[in-house]
């Protein structure tokens, strides 16, 4: 019996011979094509050897099942996907997102060639370091400015920069974990920096930096707690007092911010997040901080302060390691330009203009998806819809304390499971990601683009299909 069916397996020849398989084999590549049918071959050869296929499908049906495993094989792994977590700068859902004006810059200066390290005015070689340099000094009065790859770079580099071999001055309170597994002290190790934490988790005075401070020490350090709040019985040594210790010792001092908040977010309630623009004020000899937290921009990290530490940095052979690409130096340009418009920024920055809207708006947007999916008709079989009033997160270890009022959807299934439901939403064309409370999954609508929603209701749409099957 198991001879027989093995034996009946179509040839490969015979199937490349078939009309449809000449129909969609011009659709893929051909070594996918035929990777695919050896698959799907394969498979069924298992199959009738374990027992659990009793038959040969028809041609059609194999040719059909090679179609759908060579379409997974030519599909990206990245992906767009929905997010309705709520969560606005969602590290594993890719942090900022870039408005279309700052995806323009990217494609024209990459699809064509450009200055990246091409200097215009003298005609000769130029330094990929210098984009941006201006803006920043223009926004935030700083004498210079270095970009990396992202934060966490900017952070090793400077420490082994200014402190490899040295003591970092740093208060135990504020050696932060992002996430990730990046830990500062395990940063500073790397960068052979070496560590000298004061004070306690909660207190840490000006006295306990000053007590040590030895001829043994590189740097003065804060980091921002971005993402964590201690309260109570709390005691922060400030910036004006860190940094005026350094100063009498003779000493550089920096600043890790972390989310890179360029200026105070008004209106905003319970917010006491640093801006750039008034540390830099305070003179610190290097701030850094990340471009795609509250900044709203591509990933990056980008270093500003005093000219003989940020080329000194440019010096260190590592520094090429952590270049950015020129995408990374378009997109952020463009983004930083925003800025100097003011307060449009809060309308041109994704990332700003979803913090800002307002929860009237949001409720308005949940109201018209619902009435969407009721007119559709037949979801009340498979699911409960109703709206709901949530709260969302700024995210991205950023404003761990703040939740911004919002609205939402509500999805309670009849027919299967919270978890099945999720697996359904998460399985979709373009994926939407909820959040489970109980036995409900939230969609909160803070977080859906306008363009998003179509996507939203056709998916919801094929999970009622799905529930009811
Ligand atoms: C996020 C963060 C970092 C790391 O920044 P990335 O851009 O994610 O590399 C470092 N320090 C602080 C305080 C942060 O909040």
């Amino acid at each position: 019996m198991i001879v027989e069916l093995l034996r009946g397996i179509p040839k490969t020849d015979e199937i490349l011979k078939h009309t449809e398989w000449k129909r969609i084999s011009g659709l893929y590549p051909e070594t996918v094509m035929k990777d695919a049918l050896r698959e799907v071959l394969n498979g069924l050869r298992e199959g009738i050897k374990q027992g659990y296929v009793q038959g040969i499908p028809p041609l059609e049906e194999i040719i059909d099942r090679t179609e759908e495993k060579a379409k997974r094989f030519i599909k990206p792994g990245l992906t767009r996907v929905i997010n309705g977590t709520g969560v606005i700068i969602h590290t594993n859902m890719g942090r900022s997102l870039l408005p279309k004006y700052a995806i323009e810059a990217v494609i024209q200066r990459a699809s064509h060639f450009c200055n990246l390290e091409y200097d215009l005015d003298k005609g000769s070689r130029g330094d990929r370091y210098v984009h941006s340099v201006s803006v920043l000094q223009r926004l935030t009065g700083c004498e210079s400015a270095l970009i990396v790859n992202n934060n966490a770079a900017a952070v090793y580099l400077i420490l082994n920069t200014l402190a490899e071999g040295r003591e970092v001055v740093i208060s135990r309170g504020e050696l932060v974990e992002i996430g990730g597994s990046f830990r500062i002290p395990d940063v500073m190790k790397k960068s052979g920096a070496i560590l000298k934490e004061v004070g306690t988790t909660n207190r840490t005075y000006r006295e306990d930096y000053e007590a040590a401070i030895t001829e043994s020490t590189g740097l003065l350090m804060k980091v921002h707690t971005s993402n964590y709040r201690i309260k109570g019985f709390v005691y922060e040594t400030s910036s004006e007092d860190i940094i005026a210790l350094a100063k009498k010792y003779n000493l550089p001092s920096y600043f890790d911010a972390g989310s890179g908040l360029l200026f105070p977010l008004q209106g905003l309630d319970s917010i006491n997040e640093p801006s750039i623009i008034e540390e830099t004020k305070k003179g610190w000899s290097l701030i850094s901080f990340s471009g795609d937290k509250l900044l709203g921009g591509p990933q990056a990290g980008i270093i500003i302060g005093e000219k003989p530490y940020i080329d000194a940095m440019k010096k260190n052979p590592m520094t090429r390691a952590m270049r950015p690409d020129k995408f990374t130096l378009a997109a952020l340009e463009a983004i930083l330009l925003t800025y100097l418009e003011g307060d449009r920024a809060k309308e041109k920055i994704l990332t700003l203009k979803m913090i800002y809207e307002g929860k009237e708006r949001i409720k308005a947007r949940s109201k018209r998806v619902i009435k969407y999916l009721e007119d559709l008709g037949g979801h009340g079989k498979a699911f409960s819809i109703t709206l709901v009033e949530l709260e969302s997160q700024v995210g991205g270890g950023s404003l761990p304390d703040v939740y911004l009022p919002s609205y939402g959807i509500a999805i309670k299934p009849k027919t299967i499971t919270i978890e099945r439901l999720e697996g359904i939403l998460r399985a979709l064309e373009v994926p939407i990601i909820g959040r489970i409370e109980k036995d409900t999954l939230l969609i909160d609508l803070r977080t859906i683009l306008p363009e998003d929603e179509p996507y939203l209701i056709k998916g919801l749409k094929e999970a009622i299909a799905k529930a009811l099957e």
